[in-house]
């Protein structure tokens, strides 16, 4: 559980000198409990205090990083039960599965199709980070082999999955550069595969029968010296297993029990008997409290809305999605090309900026900084008023760029091209369309 404010107070150096950017050493303190500044900030802290803070900071549910490379990723590291209440830091990982006696032209075809699924929002590449490989005949050899291949040939972390202690030994030697999670220990195993998991320095899944038999297990693995632990409730049952996230998520985070405060990983592939009804389930999940979820296969209309349900969910609610305020140059555009102007609204601009783009007619884009609000949020908000936006368009130097003296503005701020025109007397102030997709028609007419 966090300190508070006075708690973080006692361990400062209580000097008082302003170095961390405030005044006093409380006021600090009270940043660092309300998450607004890192500890790093003072100069002053002694090692002990900073083992202290460090430790009792840490989040009531563990941070357990998976993979190495492009697809490395994060799970855990919660603090809250609710995304409104602060944010949710580490999105859910997605995981497709094979088995250990898939042909190697099937596997091949599998990750090349996989791979290919990267979509391009918000300037972000969304994307799947997982195969979860299945031991289903107990050969050794063919597991170890398939680790390898997909370890090798792809981006891909990996879920090692087996029963066989030897055969789950010989796939963590042939990927362990991709630092792949080891499933799972159960009541039965839970001793040579936590001494496996240690040796080899890798994250260790636990499966129980239930939530209660987990902390057993938890506990077990713990005190064995076993850190990067994600638990699987052992339930297959819908209602159950979304029972079994909330009870997990909130032990650690409302009554500070450690032995549930790992991520989870969940197996919609085992829960339905068609991609449809696993993608309803993996959507569930996402949004309560999977920390990965592992799917029978990756399909393009499973995948995507899957993503970017991950994507708003993931995102910071107390922090728009911004682009940097400026001139963007969209196709080359000389002194006699149009200039439009809207906000820095991640969304907006790449929506806008994809439209005038798919133009073909080179465009400079003034992108303002409305705090990422987009156009008519901002307008109401006073941040796209007609005489700020006429200032800024002042400022910032597209009339050295151009030879003309025309500006347009989005549909949805019509209203502000009197305040604007009375801001700039020398700009004609054009009303662009509402809908963005109608920018690439407005551009090539204008050049008409
Ligand atoms: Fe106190 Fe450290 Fe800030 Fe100085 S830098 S005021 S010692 S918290």
């Amino acid at each position: 559980m966090g300190l508070t404010g006075i708690q973080i107070f006692k361990l400062l150096p209580k000097t008082n000198c302003g170095e961390c950017g405030v005044p006093t050493c409380l006021a600090f303190a009270m940043n660092l409990a309300a998450g607004k500044a890192e500890l790093d900030a003072c100069p002053y802290v002694s090692d002990e205090a900073r083992e202290k803070l460090a430790e009792a900071s840490a989040p009531p549910i563990r941070q357990v990083a998976i993979g190495a490379g492009e697809r490395a990723f994060k799970i855990g590291g919660e603090t809250v039960m609710f995304r409104h209440e602060k944010t949710f830091y580490n999105p859910t990982g997605l995981a497709a599965m094979v088995s250990s006696d898939m042909g190697s032209e099937e596997l091949d075809n599998k990750l090349k199709a996989w791979n290919a699924f990267q979509y391009e929002r918000v300037g972000l590449n969304l994307r799947p980070e997982l195969v979860a490989l299945k031991d289903t005949n107990g050969d050794g050899a063919a597991f170890a082999a398939a680790a390898k291949k997909i370890a090798e040939e792809s981006e891909f972390g990996l879920i090692l999955m087996s029963e066989n202690l030897d055969a789950l030994k010989a796939a963590a030697e042939a990927c362990a550069n991709k630092k792949p999670l080891l499933y799972a220990a159960t009541g039965e195993n839970a001793e040579d595969l936590g001494a496996l998991a240690k040796e080899k320095g890798l994250p260790l899944a636990i499966k129980a029968e239930s939530v209660e038999d987990l902390i057993a297990l938890s506990d077990k693995l713990t005190e064995m010296g076993l850190k990067d632990l994600v638990l699987d409730s052992g339930s297959r049952e819908i209602r159950q297993v979304f029972q079994d996230q909330v009870v997990i998520r909130r032990a650690p985070l409302k009554a500070g029990n450690r032995s549930l405060g790992f991520p989870t990983i969940t197996f919609p592939c085992e829960m339905a008997s068609n991609l449809d009804v696993e993608t309803m389930i993996a959507a569930m999940l996402i949004a309560k409290y999977a920390g990965i979820v592992v799917l029978s296969d990756f399909r393009g209309d499973s995948l995507f809305p899957l993503l970017l349900e991950r994507l708003n969910i993931f995102t910071d609610p107390q922090r728009p999605m911004t682009v940097t305020q400026g001139i963007y140059e969209i196709g080359g555009p000389d002194e006699n090309s149009p200039v439009l102007v809207t906000t820095n609204f991640s969304l907006t601009y790449f929506i806008v900026s994809g439209e005038v783009e798919g133009s073909r007619i080179p465009s400079w884009l003034l992108i303002m900084d409305t705090e990422g609000l987009s156009v008519m949020t901002a307008w109401a908000a006073g941040k796209f008023a007609g005489d700020v936006v006429g200032t800024f368009v002042k400022k910032c130097g597209i009339a050295d760029k151009v030879a003309h003296k025309k500006i347009i503005i989005p549909g949805y701020a019509a209203a502000i091209s009197g305040d604007m025109e009375e801001e700039l007397p020398d700009w004609e102030v054009i009303i662009g369309p509402r809908d963005a997709s109608l920018i690439p028609k407005f551009l090539k007419d204008m050049a008409k």
